[in-house]
């Protein structure tokens, strides 16, 4: 399924990084035409690139998850931490090569890295918690430093390996939450079909899509219509709650000028998060109610 056609490979102190052709045409063709338009995003593009290949190689070297039967009724995601079959022995080179990437790139500081000396079983905790707290691979816990971060990228790519089989099996009436209904994550982004004005939310680690009602909030189940601030451009808005103030990022798409792929709009998005984290939002809830 995939095309793993290694076409360089590096030594980067600690660890060698092999960068793999291993994004889909649309994909690549997205991030060709984002560096384009956007020379200054060259640096973030190639960051996700090597990150993207990194998630790739660990989802198919990862074991089938065992994936629970539906109970749609009960809230219950598919996937379980210990579905995945995530070991420490698995999860640790990733979380060293992954850390070599974001260090490199400037990402976090290698002198402020809480989670450096960590074991390989202590990385495995950290991912467990984080997968627990719905977190996204930027939210805490894994916030904070290079290696935390790179455990949450490496949790993406092991969910990676099975979640896009339980996307297709989503029903799509019966799911009504504001979390994943395969991995349980949060939301990153709010998409408004152009044609419908239909809502639907896109998990933040494993990028399954899930329909949501138009008005109130997915983090802690308020019916208030969420408060947005809209990009100058007027493609984007972060919408976020007044009552839990937790934000996600919102646009009207498919449109004509905005990447095709999901990825693509993520990386053109990223600026509002440091709009929206400046304003004292939040990327998920600080308790889960929802
Ligand atoms: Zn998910
Ligand atoms: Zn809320």
């Amino acid at each position: 399924m995939r095309r793993l056609n290694d076409i360089e490979a590096r030594t980067n102190g600690e660890t060698t990084v092999t960068r793999t052709a291993a994004l889909d045409d649309a994909i690549q063709t997205d991030l060709r035409r984002l560096v384009e338009r956007h020379p200054s995003m060259a640096g973030l593009v190639s960051l996700y690139q090597d990150i993207a290949a990194l998630q790739t190689r660990a989802a198919d070297a990862m074991p089938a998850a065992r994936a629970q039967p539906p109970q749609w009724d009960a809230g219950a995601p598919r996937l379980r931490f210990d579905d995945l079959g995530l070991t420490p022995e698995l999860l640790a080179p990733w979380v060293r090569e992954g850390r070599t990437l974001l260090t490199a790139a400037g990402v976090g500081s290698a002198g402020e890295d809480p989670w450096g000396d960590a074991s390989a079983a202590e990385w495995l905790d950290l991912a467990r918690a984080g997968f627990e707290a719905r977190a996204g691979p930027t939210a805490p816990p894994f916030a904070g430093g290079p290696s935390s971060l790179a455990v949450g990228q490496a949790l993406v790519g092991a969910l990676a390996g099975s979640a896009p089989a339980l996307r297709a099996e989503i029903d799509a009436g019966q799911w009504y939450r504001g979390y994943c209904p395969v991995c349980g994550g949060w939301p990153d982004l709010s998409l408004i079909a152009p044609d419908t004005e239909a809502r639907t939310l896109v998990c933040g680690r494993c990028d399954a899509v899930w329909p949501f009602r138009r008005v109130g909030c997915a983090f802690c189940g308020q019916d208030d219509r969420m408060q947005r601030s809209s990009s100058p451009d007027q493609r984007f808005s972060v919408a976020w709650c007044g009552h839990c103030r937790a934000y996600l990022k919102q646009a009207r798409w498919p449109a004509q000028d905005l990447p095709v792929t999901r990825l693509g709009l993520r990386l053109l998005m990223v600026g509002l998060d440091l709009e929206a984290q400046a304003q004292g939002l939040a990327s998920q809830p600080e308790q889960e109610s929802a």
